[in-house]
């Protein structure tokens, strides 16, 4: 028996459109309750998938909208599925909605339908994240990363590697089971070279979160520099408008000033720090402190200076610096820098923009990337490091050991597709959708 739910399933608030959806048993029922059809097919006749108008008749009044009923199995929960679709204004959605409940419907919680949908075997967990992902998309990036894994791009190399794990445990227990057969000492190399092969290919997934992070929440830049030097400047430069005060008065930023552009279809978050400066006061200080911070968790800094010195980016590691020679209009650059930019004239921006992007993604491709999910980069490596001891122990334990750090690096992956993912875990990651969904 599968509780009657509803919700609102589209944005709360005004639009053309509005759509609230009822899943469980009796949904069709309910809906024969509280919908008129124009035509002559009663609801509890109507074929599924087919749009139906009438009146959709809620405590008071009656919104003349459509209805729609996916019948078991091939709903999207795998239950019984009506959908309203009324006008879309917030009062009115919200009447349609309660009449749901006056029928019985409780509420949703958040991807509860989903949730339904994935414990019907209609999507994987991993999938399910990478709807999510595309539903709070930021950039196109994200979007195409977040529709490969809801397209179950990931789920598909992952069971790959479980079905090969599956074999080799199989083979391990065979042996265990009929030991007069005995696994013979090249068999055992074997086992070795098989967990390796199989380890390098996660290795492979684990080593794309580097990119995969950076398209899922975008990469933070931080400008750091000495007062005045043209930090500011380069921040409104980037923007295309004045957000950050610019000022020849030396420490006027005192907090960090952010705002985020698009650079080949990925976010960058920039933040504009305060001045590092020797000779500061106690407001500037703080801003001081906070800079540091804030360059210490950049993925790329941006040291700027007008004299060719750049110590404020002192301790900052060379793959995510970028020395920036500032107002190239008005000085001859000289030592040693990365770049010349004026965010005066606009020369060297482009350019800059480019090295941001090299530097941060590595040149690599974004349109294969898919594993953008810290979840999914968690499990990858808990599976390798089991692997790797596996594949350690296997020179000089029983193969019944080895087994058991191949189960777990199994079970590890299994999280991933949700094959193995226990309660808490599911509910965690559902409990991130939102209502409706
Ligand atoms: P910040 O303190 O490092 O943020 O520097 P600001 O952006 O506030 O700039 C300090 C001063 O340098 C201001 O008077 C700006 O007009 C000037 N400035 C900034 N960038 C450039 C540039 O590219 N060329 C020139 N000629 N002046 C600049």
């Amino acid at each position: 028996m599968e509780e009657l739910i509803s919700a609102i399933s589209t944005p709360y608030g005004t639009g053309g459109v509005a759509i609230v959806r009822v899943s469980g048993d009796g949904a069709l029922k309910l809906a024969a309750q509280m919908f008129t059809p124009s035509g002559k097919v009663g609801v509890e006749q109507f074929t599924p998938n087919v749009m139906y108008t009438g009146y959709i008749q809620c405590e008071g009044f009656a919104d003349f909208g459509m209805c729609v009923y996916f019948a078991p199995p091939k709903s999207f929960t795998g239950g019984e599925v009506v959908e309203f679709h009324c006008h879309g204004g917030a009062q009115i959605s919200r009447a349609v909605l309660a009449r749901t409940r006056e029928l019985g419907a409780r509420v949703a919680e958040r991807g509860e339908f989903t949730k339904r949908a994935f414990i019907a075997g209609k999507l994987s967990l991993s999938s399910a994240e990478g709807m999510v992902s595309m539903i709070n998309a930021e950039s196109l990036a994200q979007l195409r990363a977040g529709s490969l894994l809801y397209g179950e791009k990931l789920n598909a190399d992952v069971t790959a590697v479980r079905s090969r794990l599956t074999d080799l445990l199989a083979s391990i227990a065979a042996d265990t089971d009929y030991p007069e057969e005995g696994i013979e000492k090249d068999e055992l190399a074997d086992v070795a070279g098989t967990l390796n092969a199989i380890n390098a290919e996660i290795t492979k997934l684990v080593q794309e979160y580097s990119v995969g992070k950076l398209i899922k929440s975008g990469v933070l830049v931080a400008i750091c520099g000495e007062p005045n030097v043209g930090k500011s400047s380069l921040l409104n430069a980037f923007l295309g408008y004045d957000k950050a005060i610019v000022s020849s008065i030396a420490g006027t930023t005192r907090d960090a000033v952010e705002g985020a552009i698009m650079i080949n279809d990925v976010k960058f978050h920039l933040t504009d720090t305060a001045g590092i400066r020797h000779t500061a006061g106690e407001v500037e200080s703080i801003g001081i402190e906070k800079a540091k911070q804030i360059l210490k968790s950049a993925d790329i800094v941006l040291c700027l200076s007008d004299r060719g010195e750049f110590s404020a980016a002192g301790g900052i590691e060379n793959d995510r610096l970028i020395k920036i020679f500032s107002k190239a209009d008005e000085v001859t650059p000289f030592g040693n820098f990365d770049i010349a930019v004026s965010s005066k004239t606009g020369e060297g921006l482009e350019s800059l923009k480019e090295m941001i992007v090299k530097k941060s993604l590595g040149g690599k491709s974004l349109d294969s990337a898919y594993v953008i999910e810290e979840r999914h980069y968690e499990c990858l490596k808990r599976a390798s490091g089991w692997l790797t001891e596996a594949e350690q122990n296997s020179a000089s334990y029983p193969p019944d050991v080895i087994a058991m750090d191949i189960k777990e690096a199994w079970s590890a992956l299994g999280e991933i597709t949700g094959d193995t993912a226990n309660e808490e875990i599911i509910n965690t990651v559902f409990a991130k959708f939102c209502v409706g969904k």
